[in-house]
């Protein structure tokens, strides 16, 4: 590896890798262990649902009856969710890896590199160099019918990466490329998964939106829902991942097909405090938006509404710098709380939530 820019790393001598396939096929044992059924290659047409309620699925096999479904369904969850309203704000990602031509004497307990900066990551397999990349240009979109197959390799949409590639690891120069392949996989729209029960239908359980992690953390994050699935609560703090938190709005034309491919593009980028997506924005504005930005309003994007981040005097231009330390425009949000506590304030709240809470019993409640 060429250290050039390399100010510190992290070596965790506890990682571990692992055969997908023998990964698959051994969770399906122990499963079989256990006594579950499982049965290849039928296709689930739908949940059926009386008063509400989960009544079976139905499949080119027949009727199941269950009152419990677990839709993971991958790229394909988002349409089978739209069969019963269940919004999975998921989408099928183009994703790109090689790998090199075998290099002597590479050794078998190589660890795994992954450097954010270039947007790269590398393992040794079968004595190659396999090594995946941050798309910075990721394409959302699969074709129909898509099974077990690869998507066309698009090498202008990778020249800059592989450059960066060959730069980190020289040994890419001479050594030359085997394999190209490009497969598709599932993004959310914030990069976290749709976990747990929906809130619209009861015993309608998900396990989407991966995002690329499927493998080392597939069977913690199963293991998490069949604990729910059995206790009917999870077993531990999940919030960031409940798929209670989507919107349904989240799932829908624009902002889904926007902003899952940039949970691709982000996923080696800066991870800074406050980052701010660029796509898909000013999609929600309250009444008081132009008025603000008059007064010089930065907005962030806070549950797909635009929020007043902060206001830059007259002679600041109006963009967050991105900071671990203290950023810029930290001053003016001090001198504006000092205002509002010193003197008075207007702010608006129009983009929080609203819980109504109605009947006979909601005032004692509240
Ligand atoms: C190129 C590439 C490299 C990767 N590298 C890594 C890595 O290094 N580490 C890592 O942790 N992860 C990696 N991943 C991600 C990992 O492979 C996925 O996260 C994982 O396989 C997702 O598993 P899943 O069960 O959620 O979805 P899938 O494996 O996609 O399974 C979903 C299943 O649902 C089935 N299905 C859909 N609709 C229906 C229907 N109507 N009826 C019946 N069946 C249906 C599909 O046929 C499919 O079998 C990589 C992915 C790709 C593409």
């Amino acid at each position: 590896m060429n250290d050039d820019g390399v100010l510190g790393g992290i070596h965790l001598p506890s990682d571990g890798s692992v055969n997908p396939t023998d990964l698959t096929q051994a969770l399906a044992k122990g499963a079989r262990m256990n006594g579950a059924t499982i049965r290849e290659n039928i296709s689930f047409k739908e949940v059926l649902t009386k008063n509400g309620k989960i009544i079976g699925v139905s499949t080119e096999q027949g009727i199941i009856s269950t009152d419990t479904v677990d839709n993971c369904g991958s790229m394909w969850a988002r349409e089978l969710g739209q069969q019963n309203v269940v919004s999975i704000p998921i989408h099928a990602c183009e994703h790109y890896y090689l790998v090199a031509q075998p290099i002597p004497n590479l050794p078998s307990d190589l660890p795994a590199l992954r450097s954010h900066y270039d947007g790269t990551y590398w393992k040794q397999d079968t004595s190659k160099l396999l090594f995946r990349f941050d798309n910075f240009k990721a394409k959302a979109g699969i074709p129909e019918n898509f099974d077990f197959d690869s998507l066309p390799f698009v090498e202008e949409d990778m020249m800059e990466v592989l450059e960066m590639s060959m730069n980190r690891v020289p040994v890419l120069q001479e050594n030359g490329i085997q394999t190209f392949f490009n497969g598709p996989e599932s993004y959310s729209h914030d990069g976290r998964f749709n976990l747990g029960e929906t809130p619209n239908l009861k015993g309608y359980f998900l396990l989407a939106g991966i995002n690329s992690t499927g493998i080392q953390s597939g069977s913690g994050a199963e293991k998490a829902l069949a604990d729910w699935i059995m206790t009917g609560h999870p077993p531990m703090d999940s919030a960031e991942m409940d798929s209670a938190r989507i919107e349904d709005w989240r799932a829908r034309d624009i902002y889904w097909q926007e902003h899952c491919p940039q949970t691709l593009v982000l996923t080696y980028a800066m991870q800074w405090p406050r980052r701010q997506r660029e796509k898909a924005r000013n999609l929600r504005r309250t009444p008081f938006h132009h008025a603000m930005k008059a007064h010089g309003a930065v907005y962030d994007e806070v549950q797909g509404w635009e929020c007043p981040a902060w206001f830059a005097p007259d002679v600041v231009f109006p963009e967050s710098d991105y900071s671990f330390y203290r950023p810029s425009w930290l001053n003016y949000v001090q001198e504006e709380q000092k205002t509002v506590r010193g003197s008075v304030g207007i702010i608006d709240y129009s983009m929080l939530q609203k819980l109504l809470v109605s009947g006979r019993d909601a005032e004692n409640f509240l």
